[in-house]
């Protein structure tokens, strides 16, 4: 029996049922697991994604022909029964299950495990085959709960404030932006987002998912409100002369590469903020194991450590090659575009 899912040129492709799943290159049919940059592009002919997500992924692609799949629910695509179920990585994130003739596959675009109030919590989804993501696919990357860097992120901003200096923090602006939003104390003081940041706050807020109030610079009337504000932005802005309105500022970046030693200072940052919205190490072997699959295939990230390990604990793994990003880091594929256009805005 041939693979039920195949890497082509175009993308990974779902082979009796005649789909792509986050395709790289324009195809006529395309099931999106995810709105980030490097999974959702534009140019294909039909997309179904999550009803969930819907709001998200018409903010950043536009016009596109879309049909949504509410979490759970079964289509059918040339005897392929379809289903999207909770990755737990950005809002309306989905891992893509596929049953035909009895077996069934697993594509999880990109997932994390430990559940935020910004998206539905990862389900483990029972399965034959598991194609899995390996951003953080390395035994040393192991996260906190997300409480401590919140805490973090709180104590720092608040000092920032007492001292009359702005706390600038530089996440990426879908997903993690909102996920900060949504866990730090908006008590402290004034929030600004960015103009990259701010419409996907709207898609959030929209899709039900409560954010705390947030402002554009252009709307703050009171520059002395700057001085004790947090500032959420682009890593693409850093370096931009939207920056100068904040006058002196503590900076941060968030991301999980802040776990390794010397990615702060590769930025130039004051602070490092460790918070990830991929699986680390220990996430991605109970994801896995949850799953219950006996085959394993690994995409983007640490694949080669990632499929050894898998090996030597008596999965059969394997690899897809895919042109997928990586959102956390700047300068990879994946680098939010509108950033760099909207840098001044
Ligand atoms: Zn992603
Ligand atoms: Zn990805």
């Amino acid at each position: 029996m041939t693979d039920m899912v195949v890497a082509r040129k175009e993308g990974l492709y779902c082979v009796p049922g005649d789909f792509y799943i986050d395709p790289w290159q324009p195809v006529e049919r395309a099931v999106i697991t995810h709105a980030h940059a490097d999974h959702a592009r534009i140019g294909h002919g039909h997309y179904l994604a999550s009803a969930e997500g819907e709001g998200v992924l018409r903010s950043r692609l536009g016009e596109i022909h879309l049909e949504t799949l509410p979490y759970g629910q079964t289509v059918v695509r040339n005897g392929v029964t379809v289903s999207l179920h909770p990755a737990g990585h950005v809002l309306g994130s989905a891992q893509v299950r596929m049953e035909y003739r009895g077996e069934v596959w697993v594509a999880s675009g990109d997932y994390k495990v430990e559940a935020d109030a910004t998206c539905a919590a990862f389900e483990p989804v029972r399965c034959d085959t598991f194609i899995t993501e390996s951003t953080f696919g390395l035994p040393i990357y192991r996260w906190q709960p997300q409480q401590n860097i919140f805490d973090d992120i709180n104590d720092w901003w608040r000092a920032n404030a007492q001292e009359g200096r702005a706390s600038v923090l530089f996440c990426y602006a879908f997903g993690k932006a909102q996920r900060i939003l949504s866990g730090i104390d908006a008590g402290i003081g004034p929030i600004i987002c960015h103009g990259a940041v701010e419409p996907l706050n709207r898609a959030y807020r929209a899709s039900g998912v409560h954010l705390p109030d947030t402002r554009m610079v252009t709307d703050v009337a009171d520059k002395a409100e700057l001085r004790r504000a947090l500032v959420i932005a682009p890593p693409s802005a850093g370096n931009s002369p939207w920056m100068k309105r904040f006058g002196e500022y503590s900076d941060a970046f968030a991301s999980g590469w802040m776990l390794l030693r010397g990615a702060r200072r590769r930025r130039a940052v004051d602070r490092g903020f460790i918070l990830s919205d991929h699986a680390d190490w220990p996430g991605l072997m109970q994801a896995i194991a949850a799953t219950g699959a006996q085959r394993v295939i690994v995409t983007h990230g640490q694949v080669p450590v990632m499929v050894r390990w898998l090996r030597q604990n008596g999965l059969d793994a394997g690899a897809f090659a895919t042109e997928y990003g990586d959102e956390e880091d700047k300068g990879s594929a994946a680098e939010e575009p509108d950033g760099e256009r909207l840098a001044n805005a």
